[in-house]
């Protein structure tokens, strides 16, 4: 789960990390009692999910209230494109309004899981050239990001922050700032069962200490059980609509670019499916795994979700048959199909128990069913039926 940056400077300040004064607005009288209250030139910001928002225009300084008014009223309601937005861009909704900071330097630390199988540990990454190019940076002169692995049960050690902080050219009291603040980053990473960390930029301040501009945290969904006053920051409108919908009814979904929709039980199945497409010369438009169940009236709610997907062109459904029956599941989707008034050709391989009777159910319904046999066979006839 992703949260906002104000949000994730919250959990900062939690950990005395030092961030801007300031605070969020969805108004520009806000932004400006906000600017106003804090008696300084101030920095206005996009709160969406997703970074590059000062190249895109959604962060702006403004030196008086007045000019915080105006910063908040071009930036609220805007649909802000960036490299990480896609091309339909994101509604801003809120502003983070703080106290503008004097940059000396712009400096990258950030936290990740690093799956690679010599290491499977948390890892700091850190850089001189932090700010608004770091992606650059990593692919063009990967050497200036220095990397330190973590091992879970020794922890971050003195002697490691010392390592990164030499690396990043601090003088010594800013080192003693630095150890502080990636300590109290990593707790923090540990504590919260976050995926990643970012500060980005750290900024060495005009007069010398340092200071998280900006900030990024991403959570572990499946540690949020744990973390309710977390749970409480997601913020759906940010999220895939469909992908929202599918949490609600316990389907699993993932939006995809491609024009063949997929129903599968399993996720293994559902993976499989997706390769042989591939494999057919398509392209999935979704996962989607519909559980154990595929009963008919979460089948209905999942030919739902797949044709609220303008770009399906074509429905793939792959059923296992083992505790439940071909007949059930044939039955389910007749029913769904009859429910929701399905329109887009569908292909159907079922396996499993009593799958003569499901497929005789299928052929004899009347409905725009082609059944297959075989798995690529399905996915061959799925592909063809949306060219
Ligand atoms: P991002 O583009 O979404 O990562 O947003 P950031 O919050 O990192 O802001 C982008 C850039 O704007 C930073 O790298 C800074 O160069 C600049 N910036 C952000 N806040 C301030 C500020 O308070 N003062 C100044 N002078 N520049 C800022
Ligand atoms: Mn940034």
């Amino acid at each position: 789960m992703k949260i906002h940056e104000y949000q994730a400077k919250n959990v900062l300040r939690e950990y005395d990390i030092p961030i801007p004064r300031g605070d969020v607005a969805e108004t520009a009288e806000k932004a400006k009692e906000i600017a106003a209250s804090l008696k300084t030139k101030v920095v206005v910001k996009a709160q969406i999910h997703a970074g590059g928002r000062g190249k895109g225009g959604g962060v702006k300084l403004a030196s008086s209230p007045e000019e915080a008014y105006a910063a908040a009223k071009a930036i609220l309601g805007m649909t802000l494109v960036t490299h990480q937005t896609g091309p339909e861009g994101k509604l801003v909704q809120r502003v983070l309004v703080e106290e503008a900071s004097q940059i000396g330097k712009e400096l990258y630390l950030s936290l990740v899981v690093d799956r690679a199988r010599d290491r499977e540990c948390v890892v700091f990454m850190a850089s001189e050239a932090g700010g608004m190019d770091i992606e650059e940076v990593a692919r063009t002169s990967p050497e200036k990001i220095i990397k330190v692995a973590v091992h879970p049960a020794v922890g971050f050690t003195a002697f490691q922050a010392r390592k990164l902080a030499y690396g990043l050219g601090l003088d010594k009291a800013q080192i003693a700032q630095f150890t502080n603040i990636a300590k109290s980053l990593y707790r923090l990473f540990i504590d919260k069962d976050a995926s990643l960390v970012e500060i980005n930029p750290l900024v060495i301040t005009a007069d010398g200490n340092l200071l998280a501009v900006d900030t990024k945290i991403n959570l572990d969904d499946d540690g949020l059980f744990r973390h309710p006053e977390l749970k409480d920051l997601r913020d759906e409108s940010e999220e895939n609509p469909l992908e929202v919908v599918a949490k609600n009814t316990g389907v699993n979904y993932i939006k995809l670019d491609g024009n063949v929709g997929c129903m599968v039980n399993g996720a293994g199945l559902a993976m499989t499916t997706m390769d042989l497409i591939k494999l057919a010369g398509g392209e999935p438009a979704n996962f989607l795994d519909v559980g154990g169940g595929a009963s008919a009236d979460q089948i209905e709610k999942a030919f739902r979700i797949l044709t609220s997907d303008p770009n399906v062109k074509t429905i793939l459904v792959n059923i296992f048959g083992g505790i439940l029956r071909c007949d059930r599941v044939a039955m389910g989707l007749i029913q769904a199909s009859k429910s929701i008034d399905m329109k887009l050709p569908m292909v159907v391989r079922l396996q499993g128990t009593n799958v003569e009777e499901g497929r005789k159910l299928l052929k004899e319904s009347g409905l725009k069913f082609e059944v297959a046999d075989e798995l690529f066979e399905a996915a061959q006839k799925a592909v063809a039926l949306t060219k």
